[in-house]
């Protein structure tokens, strides 16, 4: 009896040791993979002391890794088409007891689900969701997360939160955006300034104060049902500084080493510099973002691994549609190859867009798949977002014209198209949330943000716009990054105007938003804006003039950022206009009979569909 107790109580011991003691990731998987191969890192105090042993048809230990820390084990299984959906139990054996035990499940894929396309035909909707609504209050503070509510400050938590976005579905619909880019949902478990995302501590949880991973996949769900994909914010380059192995690293090398290579110099040319030093090359590369968020070292293939089978985890988890990488350039390049090409493998033609952020066509094409690179790197991203058109546009409405000021910015980043793999698969954005807000960067001139979104909607590539740009959102630049992330009004209870109604919005605000949901909802019935061929005239004081045409279909696009109204030279542009009788002026709702004298009035974008 006192043997049994004692062996009970042993027993008892070491199940309660093993389940709180041991992280398995990823935490399971799926049969049916086209990649095989399953790489576990388990992290347990001494688990690299014990015997893996695992029995399941199908699923074989192609080898055990270990490191210098002997907390950690990586066990590389093979998994055989032949495996079955099913669990089997992991045990850890040390003197022929087990010491840790994890059972592991391999789950069914669903063949039904498919990640949605994402083309020229989309258009996204970035937020934040800390900074949009609001939907759960309980969720506000959790007790095990550092950084707690205050809305009051700019770099705190506000409440956001996934219910806060599924809330507002009808608002996407309305608006007329396809897709939604949401930031970092992961948790951030920071002591403070973590409302943004991109300091994760944990890569395979949702933060808790935006919902549970379950709740992200109810959410995504429901988008699905309603007619919205999603575009998942991920991040391969860095970590928090309090994500859970920063106390106990895997192994020296996991993250580059600060003391060396300092903080990153944020030189993305370096990557494609024929002249490069190796010295700006490693900072770039190795060196850390922000202190507070360690930079991973991809060159170390367990690092690579676990990076990017967290993406593919994510997607076959929840189904998102897509993937916005974030710092594309500061990841080690040859991994970010590897990554997107894995995700390649499992689900071919996925999308995948990158923040290459750099000013110049030369620059930013590099990062695009089969790019025409003299080192003869490709990327494997398929899309990447177009900073120089961004620049471009800022500037280019700014100024007035002269040779390369004004609106030739426009036309002279486009000549520059031939330098990309495919042009008409850039996003294109006017603003972001690492930006000042459009309407701010314009100096608040409705007449400059007219013209900026009719070009944003109706030039190649896929349009993205930020919440609250149909707002007139604005920022200031002395008050930093957390006033580029306001709260969207109405997304509080309590908060006094509520900008998701139609009442709540008047004046300017009414007419931003107008504008962007007629040419949202004119975008997605006219197929020759989103994939119909691009032809553009030199502009001339500040004029600048631009078709788009296929066989069924010719719409002319004029900016006119002149203080004063022009009549079109009718000569310059009948090469397309002498096809041409008449034509309806989409924003103005009215019928044009005379395309000889095609007049616009000062400071505004008029959209012609010809007849
Ligand atoms: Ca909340």
């Amino acid at each position: 009896m006192k043997y049994l107790l004692s062996f009970l109580l042993v027993f008892a011991l070491t199940i309660s040791y093993s389940i709180s003691q041991i992280r398995v990731e990823p935490m399971f998987w799926w049969t049916g993979m086209k990649n095989p191969e399953l790489q576990l890192l388990c992290y347990a105090p001494k688990i690299a002391e014990s015997e893996v042993l695992l029995k399941y048809d199908g699923v074989n230990i192609d080898q055990i890794i270990k490191t210098s820390n002997p907390n950690y084990l990586f066990i590389n299984l093979k998994i055989e088409p032949n495996a079955k959906p099913g669990s089997f139990a992991i045990n850890f054996v040390k003197a022929k007891k087990t010491v840790f035990s994890y059972n592991y499940e391999l789950k069914a894929r669903n063949e039904k689900r498919k990640p949605a396309k994402i083309d020229q035909s989309d258009a996204l909707y970035l937020l934040m969701p800390d900074r949009f609504a609001n939907g759960d209050t309980a969720n506000d503070n959790i007790s095990t997360l550092l950084d707690k509510y205050n809305r009051t400050d700019p770099y705190g938590r506000h409440g956001g939160d996934l219910k806060g976005i599924t809330d507002h579905i009808d608002y996407f619909k309305d608006l007329g955006v396809s897709t939604l880019w949401i930031n970092p949902v992961l948790e951030n478990n920071m002591p403070q300034a973590s409302y943004h995302g991109y300091a994760i501590t944990d890569f395979y949880k949702i933060d808790e104060r935006f919902g549970s991973n379950a709740d992200y996949v109810k959410m995504i769900e429901n988008l699905h049902q309603n007619g919205l994909k999603v575009v998942m914010d991920m991040v391969a380059n860095h970590c928090g500084s309090y994500h859970w192995w920063m106390k106990d690293l895997p192994m020296a090398n996991w993250v580059n080493d600060s003391a060396k290579y300092g903080m990153c110099n944020f030189r993305a040319s370096t990557l494609l510099d024929p002249y490069a030093s190796k010295f700006d090359y490693d900072k770039n590369n190795r060196g850390w973002f922000v202190p507070s968020m360690p930079d991973f070292n991809q060159e170390n293939p367990l690092v690579a691994k676990y990076l990017i089978q967290n993406a593919i985890w994510w997607i076959e988890y929840s189904n998102i549609d897509g993937i916005r990488m974030d710092t594309q350039p500061y990841a080690e390049k040859n991994f970010m190859a590897a990554w997107a090409a894995a995700i390649e493998v499992e689900y071919p033609n996925y999308f995948i867009v990158g923040e290459a952020w750099l000013n110049k066509p030369s620059f930013v094409s590099y990062f695009m798949k089969s790019a025409k690179n003299w080192d003869g790197y490709s990327s494997n991203y398929g899309h990447v977002f177009d900073f120089p058109l961004h620049f471009a546009l800022k500037d280019g409405l700014n100024e007035g014209s002269s040779w390369d000021k004004g609106l030739v910015r426009l036309y002279d980043i486009l000549c520059e198209d031939y330098l990309y793999t495919n042009a008409f698969d850039l996003v294109t954005f006017p603003d972001n949330h690492d930006t000042q807000r459009f309407f701010s960067m314009i100096n608040e001139d409705y007449g400059r943000f007219q013209q900026g979104m009719v070009f944003s909607f109706t030039t190649r590539g896929i349009p993205m716009i930020y919440y609250g740009t149909e707002l007139l959102m604005t920022s200031d630049n002395a008050k930093g990054d957390g006033d580029k992330r306001k709260d969207f009004p109405g997304g509080w209870a309590g908060d006094q105007t509520n900008m998701f109604t139609a009442a709540g919005r008047t004046g300017k605000i009414a007419d931003a938003y107008n504008l962007i949901q007629t040419l949202l909802k004119w975008r997605k019935e006219n197929p020759v804006v989103q994939y119909g061929k691009l032809k553009h005239w030199v502009p001339n004081d500040n004029v600048y003039v631009y078709a788009r045409y296929d066989e069924k279909k010719t719409v002319l696009v004029i900016m006119n950022n002149n203080e004063k109204d022009q009549v079109l030279q009718y000569e310059r542009f009948s090469e397309i206009l002498s096809n041409f009788k008449s034509a309806y002026d989409v924003l103005g709702q009215k019928n044009l009979s005379d395309l000889k004298n095609i007049a616009v009035k000062a400071k505004t974008a008029i959209i012609l569909e010809l007849k």
